[in-house]
């Protein structure tokens, strides 16, 4: 990857914030606040500390020590795919009543 790759794919880099809405769609719950811990490293941060690319086939959230994946959404027309291996567990808050 030369320079000008380099700052583009830099650029594209979000982060976990900008999936809010999706996974509030999955999950029914925020999860921005949620701990994940990578499976690659063991670095443990809120979900929205996640480096995310969503201009990816899907969208890919990495661990932003050590770039492994951490989380993968693949959505088609009728069905939304999660792939979650990447952390040792995800952490939904339950609703009040
Ligand atoms: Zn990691």
């Amino acid at each position: 990857m030369n320079d000008m790759q380099a700052d583009l794919a830099q650029a594209l880099v979000l982060d976990g914030n900008a999936v809010a809405g999706l996974l509030d769609e999955i999950f029914g719950v925020d999860m921005t606040a949620s701990p994940t811990v990578c499976v690659q490293c063991g670095r443990e941060g809120d979900l929205a500390t996640l480096l995310t690319f969503t201009h990816a086939p899907g969208i890919v959230l990495r661990c932003p020590a050590c770039e492994s994946v951490v989380l993968r959404i693949v959505q088609t027309p009728g069905a939304i795919y999660l792939d979650a291996r990447g952390t040792l567990y995800l952490c939904l808050g339950r609703r009040l009543p």
